[in-house]
């Protein structure tokens, strides 16, 4: 088997065979640019170190065979006394995790061969502080000797000269320095710096291959969803010095500005230097335009070679080079990293130039890249500390004063104020609170507790479990534990993105994609540049696009971003304040007279309610879900009802009710509301509930036909386990609806489905199709039953233990497991349409708004995705992207 590879023999989609880095100087190599000669050891070789623990048999032979023709090529022997050839030992995977390998320079200088190198070069100084930097790196990264102990003698002797940077040390000095390094690499090693340049050599790849199972390195691959198994090739090449004097320097360029996508030509250079030096900031770099000033034919050939790549790869190129002695060499190239803001205008401007077409503008702008254009950001300033932080819940950035509760963010909201809602966790009853806010901060609760779910619906930045914050509800204020006391009232900032929390206003920054999104005249080519390719998605994409939305509001604004209407009106929400008692009252009345009333009392204000949705949403579906509370969201807290009613006997007051609420509450009291009474289990048990929504949802529609719209109503009943539940709950509806045709003279068709969010269901849903109207899966409560993960509790629990050590590399609630629940989303929708042909099935749990799980809805079949208002344009985007990858 090969595992080794001259630059000749390879090209840049060979990533996963000799890497990133691998592929690229290859490919440089072969468009016959200046790279430095060298070959490239393959992740195969890697992969099968690691799983070994030692190299594999014919790599050592490889390697030497390489290494001669390198030698022969270069007229130069590894590390030989009088003209030495030294390499440079570079990591490089598939994808570019950057610092987190190792890279160890100038390996075959030792105590012989720096004299050689000194004599040849006529420059002692230089060969000098070669070695030094050898012993250093080596040291550190083959050794594990810790840097610190050679920055810190550096400083010293740094101090001890009086200069400021290393280049002015002497040659004496740096000899002095060897000698020091080499005393510190054997105190901490007890052993000698190998002298021999074979064994540096190969110590040398030893250290990169395990280097991609360093924690940093392991951390970095779960951050950036890299997988574990892939190993790093390694990358062998001649040396070439930019530390040899003035004339010599190393740098990085990006053929367009990665911060803006500004075109034009960004990077700092460094005289003087090796790369190391640039990278790690030692010292101060100068803008590269300053180059044409130094050596103005170095800078012309590099500008040149600058285009010729970005042309060849017809991308935003990202390049190291060194100046050796006025001579420029390439030392790595690859498709830049850039913002979200550059990612876009570079794809729209490289349309314009004739470079890609608008489909390879849409790939090369991710959906995760939108999501972060259309939330407002703080601006950046290192010098910003937050108090506390906890999960990164809704993202975005939130400045206000902070509040306590729900009433005190309405009132102040309504006086102007800018408010955040910090509450230990939140419930249904917050909701108002949290329209109010500008974000939410919870002490308690994880990414799919109730605050960030309906945060990240209505677009709010939310925080969530932000442990050290006790909020003391007697004082008004929190204790920001081990750190200050904030009062109600005092200003906050709170970060989505980062999870964290600040004192005072930071400033933040408008969101101008959003305001475009939603049909504001903007001038911002971003934002214009956006929305012209969402356009260009709607005529690619195949699956639909509808909004989670319960208010008018967030039906308007779903809908001016593009929603086709909305898949998952969630009436629970719509019984808040007052409305709550009548439902409360409804779950404990004693007799049909009263649970009657209070039926009468909620029906006309929930066909208000839908017909102001309706109304919103003229000419496109819109699927009202029957209630679906968890029942402990609705009744009081039982031990503050236990508590009340003590302080009641107490004070001997006569009122029975709270005595008579309590034995209501006891008995209805669940150990595990999320698998209790709710869904179409409440509707079978409560008499008349869904009737009674119902007879609203038909009355509105009937109210729209009359004032000339076009209302699309769709019930849609939930938590559905057994195909009886549905069979029963739809003669109901049936009937209502029937009613209502009769009693206002129309036919009012209104398509009756449910969702399917257990697995029983999934399982056995060619059975329940036969009653069902269309599908909606619930990948929420699908995700909490198919692993067993109460969807309230996992993330403080134990997930981050789990993501830690591997078990997945993100929330399953977040991107939709595709293995597991996945399939189940599969065979759920297979077996609904083996039985009902062409029906109609759609996604709106929170994977409807993610990225990857769009896609793989899209490409599972599904009709639709229902998410948040604020995913609507992401979910446009992504499902385009999926037919283009497919393609
Ligand atoms: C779900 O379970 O995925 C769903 C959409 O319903 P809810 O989040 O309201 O339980
Ligand atoms: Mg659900």
């Amino acid at each position: 088997m090969a595992y080794v590879y001259d630059f000749t023999q390879g090209n840049k989609d060979q990533k996963d065979l000799l890497g990133g880095k691998g592929a690229n100087l290859a490919e440089m190599t072969n468009l016959g640019l200046p790279v430095p000669p060298g070959f490239t050891i393959s992740t195969d070789a890697c992969r099968a170190f690691l799983a070994a623990g030692t190299e594999p048999d014919g790599l050592e032979e490889e390697v030497d065979a390489q290494l001669r023709a390198l030698e022969a090529r270069m007229g130069r022997r590894l590390g030989d006394a009088a003209d030495p050839l030294l390499v440079s030992v570079r990591s490089g995977a598939k994808f570019s995790m950057p610092g987190m390998m190792e890279t160890v320079l100038n390996v075959g200088l030792n105590d012989e061969s720096v004299v050689g190198l000194a004599t040849r070069n006529g420059d002692e100084r230089f060969a000098t502080d070669s070695y030094r930097r050898l012993l250093q790196m080596f040291g550190s990264t083959v050794l594990g000797v810790d840097s610190e102990a050679f920055g810190d003698r550096l400083d010293e002797l740094k101090a001890a000269r009086g200069v400021a940077s290393d280049a002015e040390l002497t040659a004496e000095d740096l000899r002095g320095l060897v000698e020091d390094f080499k005393v510190i690499i054997r105190e901490h090693t007890g052993a000698d710096f190998p002298q021999d340049p074979r064994e540096q050599l190969r110590r040398a790849i030893r250290s990169v291959f395990e280097s991609w199972n360093t924690p940093r390195a392991a951390l970095y691959r779960r951050q950036e969803r890299i997988p574990d198994d892939l190993g790093t090739a390694v990358n062998v090449q001649a040396m070439v010095f930019g530390n040899r004097g003035e004339t010599s320097g190393s740098g990085v360029c990006f053929t367009r500005d990665p911060a803006t996508g500004e075109p034009g030509v960004y990077g700092d250079y460094l005289p003087n230097a090796q790369g190391e030096d640039v990278v790690a900031g030692i010292r101060n770099t100068i803008p590269l335009a300053e180059l044409a000033r130094l050596d103005r034919a170095s800078y012309d050939s590099l500008l040149a070679i600058m285009e010729q790549l970005e042309r060849h790869y017809l991308d935003m190129c990202d390049i190291e080079f060194t100046i050796e002695e006025g001579r420029l060499w390439m030392l790595q190239t690859r498709v830049g990293k850039r913002t979200a803001e550059a990612a876009v205008r570079i794809a729209c401007e490289m349309v314009a130039e004739d470079y890609i077409d608008r489909d390879d503008a849409l790939l090369r702008v991710s959906g995760h890249q939108l999501i972060a254009l259309m939330f407002p950001r703080f601006a950046p300033d290192p010098d910003r500390h937050p108090v506390a932080t906890g999960m990164n819940a809704s993202p975005g950035a939130a400045v206000g004063r902070a509040v306590l509760d729900t009433e005190t963010a309405v009132a102040w909201a309504e006086r102007g104020e800018a408010v955040i809602l910090v509450r230990k966790e939140t419930n249904p009853d917050d909701l108002a609170g949290m329209l109010a806010a500008q974000g939410v901060l919870t002490s308690r609760g994880g990414k799919t507790s109730h605050a960030a779910v309906v945060a990240r619906g209505m677009g709010r930045t939310c925080v969530c479990g932000a442990e050290a914050i006790e909020i003391d509800l007697v004082n008004r204020r929190f204790q920001v534990r081990g750190g200050p006391v904030v009062e109600e009232g005092d200003m906050i900032s709170i970060d989505g993105t980062t999870g964290e929390v600040f004192l005072g206003a930071v400033p933040v920054s408008d969101p101008d994609v959003v305001r475009r999104l939603e049909g504001e005249e903007v001038d911002d080519p971003v934002a214009v540049s956006v929305a012209r390719l969402l356009g260009h998605a709607d005529g690619i994409r195949r699956l639909g696009v509808r909004a989670n939305a319960d208010t008018p509001e967030d039906a308007r604004r779903a809908r001016r971003f593009g929603a086709e209407g909305i898949g998952l009106c969630r009436t629970e929400h719509m019984f808040l304040g007052e409305r709550r008692h009548l439902i409360e009252r409804l779950i404990v009345a004693d007799d049909e007279a009263e649970r009657q009333e209070a039926l009468e009392k909620l029906e006309p204000l929930q066909r208000q309610d839908f017909g102001e949705i309706l109304e919103a949403m003229d000419g496109l579906p819109v699927t009202v879900r029957l209630i679906d509370p968890p029942l402990h969201e609705f009744l009081p807290d039982l031990t503050d009802l236990e508590v009340r009613v003590a302080l009641e006997d107490e004070r001997h007051e006569e009122d029975r009710r709270d005595h008579v609420l309590l034995e209501h509450v006891r008995r209805l009291h669940e150990h595990n509301p999320m698998l209790g009474l709710r869904g179409v289990r409440l509707g079978i048990v409560i008499p008349g509930l869904f009737h009674m929504q119902a007879r609203a949802i038909a009355s509105a529609m009937a109210d729209r036909i009359e004032a000339g719209g076009d209302p699309r109503p769709e019930i849609m009943v939930p938590l559905v386990v057994h195909e009886r539940e549905l069979t029963l709950v739809r003669g109901e509806l049936e009937k209502v609806i029937g009613e209502v045709s009769a009693d206002r003279g129309l036919d009012l068709h209104i398509p009756i489905g449910t969702m399917i969010e257990l697995p029983r269901a999934a399982l056995l849903a060619d059975r329940i199709a036969a009653t069902a109207d269309f599908f909606s899966f619930g990948t929420n409560d699908l995700t909490q039953t198919v692993w067993g993960f109460s969807r309230d509790d996992v993330e403080a629990a134990f997930l981050p233990a789990y993501r830690d050590r591997g078990v997945f590399p993100v929330s399953p609630f977040e991107s939709i497991d595709v293995d597991g629940v996945g399939k189940l989303v599969e065979i759920g929708s297979r077996l609904g349409r083996e039985t009902k042909p062409g029906l109609h099935v759609g996604v709106c749990g929170e994977h409807g708004g993610d990225p990857e799980s769009i896609r793989f809805f899209a490409e599972a079949g599904i009709d639709y995705v229902s998410c948040s208002p604020f995913r609507v344009p992401v979910a446009r985007w992504e499902a385009a992207r999926a037919v283009l990858a497919r393609d």
